[in-house]
């Protein structure tokens, strides 16, 4: 389980229809594990992240990619400031195909990856995670007291005012 980095020729993966499981750790993605661990005493090293990558090619000849990604992360809940568990499972679908070309549409189902000998799979899995990460999770159940923000934290709004001109 350490032998990251894990690079995919991926229309190679798509013509022989490949499939690829394993499992990175939230060591494995610093960017994420940023996000995910700040309220977290869990060793990152202990938090699994579990994907599946599969390739097609259609009949149309179009190369495809499906991955799932399975993990239990810890975010903070915004209304209590308390850790809170987050469990993902995420299914994407990707079209390989240069994504200047004209002839292929970005749908809302399918997402383009460009051609690549080297497509980074693990960056590739933190992205997606970090996309779909909620901005402002709230506890659905058991949330604590509310915490007000104390007046020495600057409004992360107040620095956009200046930006806006009239
Ligand atoms: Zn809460």
């Amino acid at each position: 389980m350490s032998t990251h980095p894990l690079f995919i020729d991926n229309i190679a993966f798509a013509k022989k229809n490949e499939r690829l499981t394993g499992s990175l750790t939230l060591a494995n993605c610093p960017r994420l594990s940023e996000l995910a661990q700040a309220n977290s005493s869990k060793n990152p090293a202990e938090v699994v992240i579990d994907y599946v990558l599969e390739g097609k090619t259609d009949s149309v000849g179009q190369h495809l990619l499906y991955l799932s990604l399975t993990t239990n992360l810890t975010t903070t809940c915004q209304r209590c400031l308390s850790p809170m568990p987050l469990k993902l499972k995420l299914n994407y679908n990707y079209m390989i195909a240069d994504i200047d070309a004209d002839d292929v549409e970005d749908s809302d189902d399918v997402d383009l990856q460009e051609p690549s000998q080297t497509m980074d799979l693990i960056a590739l899995i933190e992205d997606e995670i970090i996309m779909a990460m909620p901005i402002a999770p709230i506890h659905e159940e058991d949330c604590g007291e509310i915490v007000t923000q104390s007046g020495e934290k600057p409004n992360p709004f107040a620095a956009l005012k200046g930006l806006i001109k009239p």
